[in-house]
């Protein structure tokens, strides 16, 4: 039995859909007080609101993290609102599909500053108020595309995704004394708002190479997360969680089909 994490304060970047949005109501099920932001307000709020209706105690603010003050406000609005700051989950990211032959530098630069810089001026911002915490957590959000796996389109995507994973190994090192701990999860092919509007065909198509046959849930990568920010995964830290299904595994298609 896990100790109960009641009462901690919780900043999710990007939580106003997709996989921080499940972050976010996985943590405040289990009785944190959550912080959503993302750069739009309404959206930000609109997904407190939920939560707040369901219960819990759950604010939303515009931030973006490719600016470091925007996200020193966010960081301080936590801190007023919900009296401290114990976990970040740095999750915002971007990921536009284009192969390098049509790629603008413009694509790469904005996928690198959400991605890679904006995992560091998030975390940059929130380490005076972690620090206050004495048993801060930073939970990332990677991927298994990068640090595992490559999808053409995604050259810049898998880059940033595989960078987090190299700026984390410094910064447990670095936060360690503090007693700050920093992993991230792997997601692997998770249902999204963005996703479902593929369609059904799509989400077959993806599930037929995943060995337990079905995409991941946004709840799956929030139990996930939430694990890192127990009392008891105090002794963890620069590591990560693959979360996907057994989707990195097959050999080749064979390998499913002889399943
Ligand atoms: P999503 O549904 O598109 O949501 C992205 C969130 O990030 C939104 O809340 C968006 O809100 C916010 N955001 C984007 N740019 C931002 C910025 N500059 N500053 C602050 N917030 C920003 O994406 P998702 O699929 O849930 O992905 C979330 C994370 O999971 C990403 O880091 C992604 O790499 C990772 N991931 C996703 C999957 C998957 O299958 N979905 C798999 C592996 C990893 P605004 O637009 O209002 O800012």
């Amino acid at each position: 039995m896990f100790s109960s994490l009641k009462g901690k304060s919780v900043l999710v970047t990007g939580g106003s859909k997709g996989i921080g949005k499940g972050i976010a109501r996985v943590f405040a099920n289990s009785g944190c007080k959550v912080l959503i932001t993302s750069r739009h307000e309404d959206g930000a709020k609109a997904c407190a609101d939920e939560l707040a209706k369901a219960g819990a105690t759950a604010a939303g603010f515009a931030a973006d993290v490719t600016n470091f003050k925007s996200m020193q406000k966010a960081a301080d609005f936590a801190v007023r609102t919900h009296g401290g700051l114990d976990v970040l989950c740095a999750n915002a990211g971007i990921f536009p599909q284009v192969k390098i032959e049509e790629m603008s530098e413009e694509t790469w630069d904005q996928t690198v500053d959400t991605n890679l810089k904006g995992t560091f001026l998030s975390v940059k911002a929130c380490l005076p108020a972690l620090k206050k915490s004495g048993q801060g957590r930073v939970i990332l959000t990677s991927s298994i595309t990068g640090p595992v796996t490559g999808f053409p389109g995604w050259t810049h995507y898998g880059a940033t995704k595989a960078g987090q994973l190299g700026f984390m190994r410094t910064a447990c090192i670095e936060l360690a004394k503090y007693g700050i701990t920093v992993n991230a999860v792997m997601p692997g092919n998770i249902i999204t708002e963005g996703l479902v509007g593929l369609g059904p065909d799509y989400e077959r198509t993806m599930a037929a190479s995943i060995p337990l046959k079905r995409l991941g849930t946004v709840e799956d990568i929030g139990y996930a997360a939430l694990y890192f920010a127990t009392k008891e995964a105090g002794y963890v830290t620069g590591q990560t969680i693959i979360i996907d299904g057994g989707q990195i595994l097959p050999e080749s298609l064979e390998a499913i089909n002889q399943a």
